[in-house]
């Protein structure tokens, strides 16, 4: 089947069974195109939560469909690669969140949203790279226990200098690679451009960028602004958005290395058998949603 045939044949599934596609900015550009939505993770939870859609594919990794079936208990939700984890999330653990409620037991405990259901569950809110200097913020505790990115804790720290924040020890594979030699290395090359960094990389990245911020911020901060060259510091799916959206300017991936391949599973054929066997649903415990769904839910009366 070519790729038209396939588009085509998505195209009437979506239509036949009243379904919409969810795509992360770090997609392969074929399903950003196809997707009835591209966000990042707070605006995909978002648009899964707004959706009147009964069966909702999320092209992305495991976390992602989980909370869009937390937010849609009653709603079919599917990914179309079943083994499609998140090595940040694969970080955090219900036992690691229990010890450090017993060692600090006076803490807020802030969970980005890359962390399993069950972690999200024993947790007071959940963040997004999008919200976590406002729900940090919000937060009554002076000592926060962020979990389970140590880099997107230690920039919070930087933004919300009245809290103490208490970092646990995980960190994204894709974003964790980069270092301050790949920036200097890619200054010289395009000694013009400026660099804007996802909070996920290292601090000794993202403390010598220009920019720091999540998907949607960097793409926010391009349209508004002036310059004509960017160093990108986050994973490469988000260059097909920045070229598509800003034609006129240059983009340049710090390094070739920001790859995150759960991100790339997904291809139109995978689309296609997901949505024709309607595989692979994803199942949560109804007990385990209840509670993973108010951290959530807090989180949203934020934004
Ligand atoms: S880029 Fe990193 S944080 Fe994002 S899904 Fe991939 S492994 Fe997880």
């Amino acid at each position: 089947m070519t790729d038209l045939d396939l588009k085509q044949k998505i195209e009437d599934l979506k239509k036949q069974k009243k379904a919409i596609v969810l795509a992360h900015y770090y997609q392969n550009k074929e399903i950003q195109e196809i997707a009835d939505f591209v966000g990042d993770s707070l605006d995909m939870a978002k648009q899964a939560k707004q959706s009147e859609a009964e069966m909702i594919v999320v092209c992305g990794v495991t976390f992602m469909a989980e909370t869009a079936k937390i937010l849609n208990p009653d709603k079919k939700i599917l990914i179309p690669v079943e083994n499609a984890g998140c090595s940040l999330a694969n970080f955090g653990s219900e036992e690691n969140v229990l010890m450090m409620k017993e060692k600090y037991p006076e803490a807020g405990f802030v969970c980005y949203v890359n962390s399993a259901a069950e972690v999200k569950a024993l947790c007071d809110i959940c963040c997004t790279s999008a919200n976590a200097v406002d729900v940090v913020r919000s937060l009554k505790q002076k000592q926060i226990v962020m979990l389970p990115d140590k880099n997107l804790a230690a920039w919070v720290q930087t933004q919300v200098p009245e809290k103490e924040i208490i970092a646990y020890d995980g960190y994204c594979h894709c974003h964790n690679r980069v270092k301050k030699e790949d920036v200097y290395n890619s200054k010289k090359r395009h000694p013009e451009a400026i660099v804007l960094a996802h909070p996920e990389v290292k601090k000794e990245v993202w403390e010598i960028a220009d920019f720091v911020g999540s998907t949607s911020a960097i793409l926010r901060y391009v349209e508004l602004s002036n310059e004509k060259e960017f160093i990108i510091a986050t994973e490469e799916g988000i260059m097909y958005q920045l070229r598509k959206r800003h034609p006129e300017k240059s983009f340049y991936l710090l390094t070739p290395d920001l790859i995150c391949l759960s991100m790339k599973m997904v291809h139109l054929d995978e689309l296609y058998e997901s949505l024709k066997e309607e595989k692979y649903e994803i199942i949560l415990d109804e007990s385990l949603q209840e509670k993973a769904k108010k951290p959530l839910m807090r989180m949203f009366t934020l934004a």
